[in-house]
């Protein structure tokens, strides 16, 4: 992991810690009645595999047996309600499942996919949000009163790079596997999500130590535990009005 990036996540540990111990109550407080609602995204379907491992695995087969392990994971917590963008294998456009999303309202979108190596070496896992920075110049400027589909992400931009630092660190903690770290990306997908919204990559099926660990229920059991862990530290943090606005890359 970059050294930047090493140097960011042990001040957001101390800071989440700060946060968490101080704050009165650590109940999920100011909303106690609504329902919090985190939309999981198993990546690919249908005819779109995703990448494809020897022995004829399927990105989209690993990405729906992770997102199924997830909400599991988080129904179980019984603090959220998480929703499938595909409950089958059946192809779903990337503007369908954003479209999905914003219009079933959800709190949170969380999208599982794995890398691509040719390489020897493993590729652990990345999460990626979208920032501004990253933005392609044809984007149209943001404006308070008018936002078109494709900058839904910006006024949440901040939230979703916190959001993907918790995560991080949950999975540092669970998993034996390296960062690639928290990276912002210009992803189609994230940019047109009117919430909170990361993507999750976890390893490669083109490598074998990776692949054989990603078919294993108790490694996606640990995956979504992890995340699940890092959501509701991140839920803990939204719920009082705290947003780390963190140093990263992109700022
Ligand atoms: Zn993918």
């Amino acid at each position: 992991m970059r050294k930047d990036l090493c140097f960011l996540n042990v001040i957001l540990i101390g800071v989440v810690a700060v946060c968490l111990c101080f704050w009165p109550s650590a109940s999920l407080g100011q909303d106690a009645g609504k329902v919090y609602k985190v939309i999981v995204d198993p990546g690919h379907g249908g005819q779109d595999t995703g990448s494809k491992g020897s022995g004829g695995l399927l990105e989209k087969e690993v990405t729906m047996a992770l997102a199924k392990k997830l909400v599991q994971a988080l129904e179980e917590t019984g603090q959220v309600r998480a929703e499938l963008t595909r409950t089958d294998d059946q192809a779903v456009s990337l503007d369908d499942r954003a479209g999905l999303a914003n219009h079933n309202h959800g709190d949170l979108f969380i999208s599982l996919h794995l890398g691509t190596t040719f390489a020897s070496d493993p590729t652990g896992f990345s999460i990626y949000y979208w920032s501004p920075t990253t933005a392609s110049p044809t984007a149209m400027p943001f404006s308070n009163t008018v936002r078109s589909w494709d900058q839904e992400q910006e006024p949440y931009w901040e939230k979703s790079r916190m959001l993907a630092s918790l995560m991080q660190e949950e999975l540092l903690w669970s998993i034996p596997w390296a960062s690639g770290g928290v990276l912002p990306a210009d992803i189609y997908l994230l940019r047109r999500a009117r919430m909170p919204a990361v993507m999750v990559e976890l390893g490669s099926l083109n490598h074998l130590e990776e692949a054989a660990q990603l078919q294993k229920p108790e490694f996606q059991e640990a995956v979504a535990k992890a995340v699940t862990q890092g959501l509701i530290k991140y839920r803990s943090l939204e719920d009082k009005g705290i947003v780390i606005k963190l140093k990263s890359p992109d700022s």
